[in-house]
């Protein structure tokens, strides 16, 4: 049977390997089945719903690992932060209850993604939902020219930029000192980490925000090192002979399934106060 989506009746489950997690995705896959679900032991991209076992780094891996599937998916949270789980394992029953019934809402969230242009080969693509850091691969100050749009503003001296989501507000951007954005703005946010501001060099201290068709260029110094760090979603990515990364706001949207009473101010004071 389908669930309250009119959907196919097959749910994934994924878990962490953690021994609570992995118990929690035993127990809610009895359940659905004996609501009438079909759990499949591997992914089937014709499920209605994904449920991730573990805290919000396995959300973020999953998203990861099944390239941003548009399937709505909902966590369970097994002792972690927990930003992004709606459940705890025992808020299985209800959880199918309220399913069933379409007492649910979805929050959409973008994504962010980034092209890397080297001075070889084909591009390659980066993607997350928290955010995309660009870093230079060696601990030295990186020296970035940045572009927002196409206008030049500024060269960079510093350990790097960090560029988020909404949703990535609260994660490493909020340890940099970045704004906490409510997930219905739709922009992007640009946190300079470590920024160099002394007599000889400046760069932006603070975030900056820009608007959601913006997109952001950002060029190795030339002459410079052009081995780049970039880290998405905490996945690096190591790259030589950068030319040009390009990064923008995604069309492609996780859909996170919430109960109807979700209210992100609350998590933010739950989760961060
Ligand atoms: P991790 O370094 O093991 O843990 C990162 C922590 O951030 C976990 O406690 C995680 O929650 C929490 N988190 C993830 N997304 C969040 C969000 N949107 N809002 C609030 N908290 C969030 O790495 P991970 O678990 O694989 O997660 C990758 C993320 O780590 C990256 O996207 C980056 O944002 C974040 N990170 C943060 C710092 C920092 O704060 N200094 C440094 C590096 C990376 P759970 O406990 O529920 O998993």
């Amino acid at each position: 049977m389908g669930g309250s989506m009119g959907g196919s009746g097959i749910v994934n489950i994924f878990s962490n390997d953690e021994t609570a997690s992995k118990q929690a995705r035993k127990r809610l896959k009895a359940k659905l089945e004996a609501a009438g679900f079909s759990v499949p032991a591997d992914f089937d991209p014709a499920a209605e719903l994904i449920v991730c076992v573990g805290g919000d780094g396995s959300l973020l891996n999953t998203l990861a690992l099944l390239g941003f599937p548009e399937i709505p998916i909902i966590g369970v949270n097994t002792g972690h932060l927990g930003f992004f789980q709606e459940l705890r394992p025992g808020d299985m029953d209800e959880f199918i209850f309220r399913y069933k019934e379409g007492q649910y809402l979805i929050q959409s969230l973008k994504t962010v993604s980034g092209e890397i242009v080297r001075d070889e080969g084909e591009p390659s693509f980066v993607k997350g939902l928290n955010e995309i850091v660009i870093r230079g691969a060696r601990s030295t100050v990186a020296r970035l020219n940045i572009f927002m749009g196409d206008s030049f503003i500024e060269t960079f001296r510093g350990d790097g930029i960090l560029v988020s989501t909404p949703a990535g507000s609260t994660a490493y951007n909020y340890a940099l000192g970045g704004s906490i954005v409510d997930p219905r703005l739709d922009l992007i946010q640009v946190t300079p980490m470590a920024p160099v501001n002394n007599s000889a060099y400046r760069s932006f201290a603070s975030s900056v925000l820009l608007p959601p068709h913006m997109s952001l260029n950002v060029l190795p110094e030339y002459g410079r090192e052009k081995n780049m760090l970039i880290v998405a979603d905490g996945v690096e990515h190591n790259y030589s002979g950068v030319r040009r990364i390009h990064i923008e706001l995604s069309e492609n949207t996780v859909k996170l399934l919430r109960f109807a009473n979700y209210d992100f101010w609350n998590k933010v004071k739950e989760k961060l106060l």
